[in-house]
């Protein structure tokens, strides 16, 4: 049953202070009690020493981190959030159309993130970059003919994310990576919502966008990139946050920094980065493939007593094998007015807006992503609060 065994158990003796009812992994998780003591050590210590003195080794968060996409400590880099990572990443790329004469193509399914929606548009209109928005089907989940035929008539970029803010469905990561691959287009994988949730290992991605307090269950204020695919095309954006090289010899008088340095932000809140490093070695304490197998069936178990209760319905499959899940309104209800009752019930639950997936969401729904140990009983609790409408 959800809620039970040792993954459920290792979670909550790591941070017996936390209040119950929380429902919101995939807004803001829990941080544990070692990953907040981490943070707060380390600001001592900048305090103690000065902050320039108190300069850390990251070598084993960037291990760490790297080891859950198939990467090298040298491929990571830290950035501010999940937002500033896609940013960064796709600010300095200079991309080409693979076919001569025609503008670069960049693929995505129409579920993307609103702010990396956004961020394309920019580009698109800065550097004559053409948008092309993939197929998927009644789940959200991308067609894979469809993307195969895309990527032959011309894609130059394609990027997904992984598992979608406003909607539980899992993409088919690693043969998105396969097709790609063959295709030989890059291929950039949003894990904001993913990365210490499914397994994201064998996508094959060039790069991985991630952030730090959602699945990982770090503190906020720091997300990253994973970029085991650089190639010379990919430079940090200019203004770079920290990432040139002084250098007469290059084209502008400066060149990028080797790896995935290039990207990362020079100055930054260095303890949110140590607690990120924290919370990853924790998540390889506990067994990823255990904490994914716990968060899959925890999922179900939300879906499978939340669907129906008051009119509510589940929006992804019911046996997605995810902890996030959606549910649409019934008539006569809405998402807000559901999580203010919640609220009320001391249970924490997020609406989320149709602004975070503008081309997908037509409605906002009420998102419930319980974080490993979460009782079935709790569960129970938010389907009493939707039939009290
Ligand atoms: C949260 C999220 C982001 C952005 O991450 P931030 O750290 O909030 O900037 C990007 N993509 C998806 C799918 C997300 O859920």
């Amino acid at each position: 049953m959800a809620g039970q065994g040792r993954i459920a158990h290792a979670w909550r003796a790591a941070r017996r202070t936390a209040p119950p009812g929380h429902l919101d992994a995939a807004g803001c998780n829990v941080p544990s009690d070692r990953v907040l003591d981490a943070v707060v050590t380390h600001l001592r210590l900048e305090r103690e020493r000065g902050g320039y003195r108190a300069v850390p080794g990251l070598g084993a968060p960037r291990s760490a981190l790297a080891a859950l996409a198939d990467a090298g400590p040298a491929d990571v880099a830290f950035l501010e959030s999940g937002t500033a990572a896609m940013a960064a990443l796709l600010g300095g790329w200079r991309l080409t159309g693979r076919r001569a004469g025609r503008a670069p193509r960049v693929g995505f399914p129409r579920t993307e993130y609103g702010s990396t929606l956004m961020l394309l548009r920019r580009l698109a209109a800065r550097y004559g970059w053409e948008p092309a928005v993939l197929p998927v089907d009644g789940d959200g989940r991308m067609a894979l003919e469809d993307l195969e035929a895309g990527l032959a008539a011309g894609l130059d970029l394609v990027i997904v994310s992984h598992i979608a803010s406003h909607r539980g469905t899992v993409q088919p990561a690693r043969e998105i990576g396969e097709l790609c691959r063959a295709a030989g287009v890059p291929y950039v994988l949003d894990v904001c919502q993913s990365l210490g949730h499914v397994d994201v290992r064998g996508a094959g991605a060039t790069a991985y966008v991630g952030t730090s307090r959602k699945w990982l269950a770090g503190p906020r204020g720091a997300g990253f990139l994973i970029v085991p695919g650089l190639t010379p095309a990919m430079d940090a954006a200019a203004p770079a946050l920290g990432g040139h090289l002084w250098d007469e010899a290059a084209p502008e008088g400066v060149a990028p920094l080797p790896g995935a340095a290039r990207y990362e932000s020079a100055e930054a809140a260095i303890g949110a980065r140590i607690g990120l490093g924290t919370a990853v070695l924790e998540h390889h304490a506990l067994g990823p493939a255990a904490v994914y197998e716990h968060l899959a069936a925890l999922g179900r178990t939300a879906r499978h007593v939340l669907d129906g209760a008051g009119g509510w319905r589940v929006a992804e499959p019911l046996d997605e094998p995810s902890a996030l899940v959606t549910l649409r309104p019934p008539p006569g209800d809405t998402a807000e007015r559901a999580a203010a009752r919640a609220g009320t019930a001391s249970l924490l639950v997020s609406v989320v807006p149709t602004a975070r997936a503008p081309l997908d969401l037509r409605e906002p729904v009420l998102r419930v992503s319980p974080p490993p140990g979460t009782p079935a009983e709790t569960l129970q609790a938010l389907a009493r609060v939707l039939v009290s409408s």
